[in-house]
């Protein structure tokens, strides 16, 4: 299938620079027509590629989606870190790690360079920074299944408090019919 082809190519930050939901709604994207170079961690290689597969002229990266730079990771200042948990909440690989009110830190293995992270974060202690490695297939591989999963525990968690809330909500309209039935039944055992 043409967009599995085109997500096989993207970088699989799912850094949303792009404009898009990830990397496999840019995909779908191109595939349906959307120009091939507004993923900048893809860079002039990545457009290349895309180029050769869609049959398309390789042109430059649009600076409006960002510009090609070193592959770096987010690192946490733990002298600042209050543990408020909101930089986990936005990593979409699952790489931030901690308990709430503790300090958080970041896996490095894990961390696809998204930057997603530091906007949320309040007290301004995470920072993007050069660690010398570059990004290649395998860790792009690896970071689309993180980002798989993390989708489908997301989904999951969703489904399970939706079920608790059709539980509860039926629990209570069991609770009070059983109520009324027993007001009835007082109220025909006093008026005969
Ligand atoms: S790596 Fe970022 S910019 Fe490139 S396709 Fe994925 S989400 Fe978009
Ligand atoms: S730790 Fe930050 S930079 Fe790294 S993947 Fe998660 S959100 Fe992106
Ligand atoms: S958002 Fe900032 S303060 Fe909150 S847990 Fe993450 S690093 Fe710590």
């Amino acid at each position: 299938m043409l967009i599995d082809q085109i997500d096989d190519i993207l970088p699989q930050t799912q850094c949303r620079q792009c404009g898009c939901n990830g990397c496999r709604a840019y995909a779908e994207q191109i595939a349906a027509g959307a120009p091939i170079n507004r993923c900048a961690p893809g860079g002039a290689a990545g457009i290349a590629r895309l180029a050769a597969l869609m049959g398309r002229p390789a042109v430059a990266l649009d600076p409006e989606y960002g510009h090609e730079s070193a592959f770096a990771v987010a690192v946490i200042d733990a002298d600042r870190c209050i543990g408020c948990r909101l930089c986990s909440a936005a990593c979409p690989v699952g790489a931030i790690t901690g308990a709430p009110k503790h300090l958080f830190a970041v896996i490095e293995a894990q961390c696809t360079g998204c930057a997603l992270c530091i906007a949320p974060c309040p007290m301004d202690c995470i920072q993007m920074q050069e660690d010398g490695t570059v990004w290649n297939e395998e860790r792009a591989r690896k970071a689309r299944t993180a980002y798989r999963e993390r989708l489908e525990r997301q989904k999951q968690t969703r489904e399970r408090i939706a079920a608790e809330r059709t539980h509860s909500a039926q629990t209570k309209k069991a609770v009070m019919a059983d109520v009324m039935a027993k007001v009835r039944a007082l109220s025909s055992s006093r008026n005969p």
